[in-house]
């Protein structure tokens, strides 16, 4: 498999001679040249019936520049677009309770693209096969969006392959586009002036264009219900853990809670976000996650108060810092480090400390499954892991406290960044992101971190004990309220 860096040199030669490719109209070339863009197959489009938006990541049918890019190339051909979705049931660690979420994005995803005259079909296993339905549409070209996670990154790669039609995906779930980074960051204090010198080119309003001719579904087509249990009558598929009735999947319901947000909850952001005892931070993690919110939606709604509020800007800004340095970190991190889930990532100083620290004793060991089952001496940890196990979600303070003391735990470091994983992945709605990895990776190897004081098990990597975490918040509070969540 090759680097991101050699993918990126190569779809960078594509790009070029699509650009220089004469028998091509200078409108394809122009909506082709576009930082967000990557030309997987180039190539004049196929004499089809339709464009065809391969909707993957970005669930969501407004704010949209992958769905944006497939409507304006079907423009430019005179060909109506359609947004296609594929239920697939081996989705990498997806259980019940991420696909219920998921399920409740689909009305909103095909009430949005149909106010823009654009189809929406989902079909699910056992009928998902993408090539299928490429041809049973008649795609003259396929437009895709970008998610720099292994499985599905491979996925694209493989598309590219074995497509007769073009193929371009378009990075519609970070502010600045991935690849202009460029390489690996090595920390936040990095990347933060690189991400915010190029802000200005990218904080902009979608277009939110309508397709000029309305898509109308072929006779005979099969599609799957949307409104349906996407999931029923799938034998090896995952339920053992349930869905959260508190979480309402969706576009439509991830607008609300940005407007409560931005209207209400800003103000006191920058005070309150530390509390895992109030409803302080966004909460937006599982809507970026499914791409029901894109980021950009966020930043400008964001700016749009300020712009009525001032006073909010020094809020803002730290918002941004979590929303656009930490998260695109995280993208960068899963992009262009392939061992972004295993203690291959480390920096040098801090293998050499794990090293030296690994077979250090512990002064107590738990099992996954007393892990999983927060069944641990530490109350604190227990009612974080309620929240993650009952709630689905956890507030980032307690995820940093969560995952050290699995260190602290464990018998080694590899098995700690495998379980925190494991959890993280399982019960999170957010979970299975590069937030996740990258978050893993600060917590249990110090990634993005520095060096800190020696110390038994972990070596310099920063510590955090319980009686310190439990000081800065109403302890009490949030251990009361976790165990009072429903099972
Ligand atoms: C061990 C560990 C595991 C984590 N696992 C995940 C995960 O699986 N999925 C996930 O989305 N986040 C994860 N995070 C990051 C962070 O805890 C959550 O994104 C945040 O708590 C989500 O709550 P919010 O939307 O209210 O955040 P807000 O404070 O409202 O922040 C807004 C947005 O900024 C981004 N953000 C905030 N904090 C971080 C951060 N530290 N790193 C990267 N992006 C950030 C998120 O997209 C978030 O939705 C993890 C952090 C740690 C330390």
């Amino acid at each position: 498999m090759k680097s991101a860096q050699e993918q990126d040199a190569e779809h960078a030669r594509i790009a070029e001679a699509f650009a220089r490719d004469e028998s091509l109209s200078k409108e394809l070339r122009a909506l082709a040249d576009d930082a967000r863009v990557t030309v997987r197959r180039a190539g004049a489009p196929a004499k089809g019936k339709c464009v065809v938006y391969w909707m993957q990541r970005a669930q969501r049918g407004r704010d949209n520049h992958a769905l944006d890019k497939a409507i304006e190339v079907a423009n430019v051909l005179g060909l109506p677009c359609v947004a296609y979705f594929a239920g697939i049931k081996n989705f990498p660690h997806a259980n019940l309770r991420h696909y219920a979420f998921l399920n409740q994005g689909l009305p909103d995803i095909e009430e949005d693209c149909a106010a823009r005259g654009v189809g929406f079909v989902m079909r699910r296993a056992p009928e998902e096969d993408h090539e299928r339905f490429f041809a049973d549409v008649d795609a003259a070209m396929v437009i895709g969006d970008e998610n720099p996670m292994r499985e599905p990154e491979r996925w694209r790669a493989k598309l590219a392959k074995s497509l007769r039609v073009p193929f371009w995906t378009v990075d519609a779930d970070v502010i600045v586009p991935s690849k202009l980074l460029e390489k690996a960051q090595f920390s936040a204090g990095v990347a933060r002036p690189r991400l915010y010198r190029a802000l200005p080119e990218f904080l902009h309003d979608y277009e939110n264009p309508a397709a000029l001719k309305v898509w109308r579904k072929p006779r005979g087509l099969h599609t799957d219900d949307i409104r349906e249990d996407m999931t029923r009558g799938w034998k090896d598929f995952d339920r053992s853990v349930l869905p959260v009735a508190a979480w309402q999947g969706g576009h439509h319901a991830a607008m609300k809670r940005l407007h409560l947000f931005c209207g209400q909850m800003l103000e006191t952001y920058d005070r309150d976000r530390n509390h895992p005892e109030l409803d302080g931070s966004s909460k937006l993690s599982p809507y970026l996650h499914f791409g029901h919110l894109g980021p950009l939606t966020i930043a400008l709604a964001l700016n749009a108060q300020v712009k009525r509020q001032p006073k909010l800007a020094a809020a803002r800004d730290s918002y941004f810092n979590e929303l656009i340095v930490w998260r695109e970190l995280a993208v960068n991190f899963v992009r262009y480090q392939p061992e972004y889930d295993s203690p291959g990532c480390a920096d040098n100083w801090a293998r050499a400390t794990i090293a030296e620290h690994d077979r250090d004793e512990r002064e107590v060991l738990y099992t996954l499954a007393q892990l999983e089952g927060a069944r641990t001496h530490d109350e604190l940890w227990n009612a974080a892991q309620l929240q993650m196990v009952r709630y689905g979600w956890m507030h980032n303070y307690l995820r940093m406290y969560w995952a050290k003391k699995i260190v602290e735990w464990t018998r080694n470091t590899a098995t700690a960044m495998k379980w925190a994983i494991y959890l993280n992945d399982r019960y999170f709605l957010d979970g299975r992101d590069p937030n996740g990895y990258a978050g893993v990776a600060w917590a249990v190897l110090g990634k993005f971190d520095r060096a800190w004081g020696e110390r038994p098990v972990f070596g310099k990597r920063r510590y955090m004990s319980g009686a310190s975490t439990g000081r800065k918040f109403d302890a009490e509070k949030y251990k009361e309220q976790m165990n009072a969540l429903p099972e």
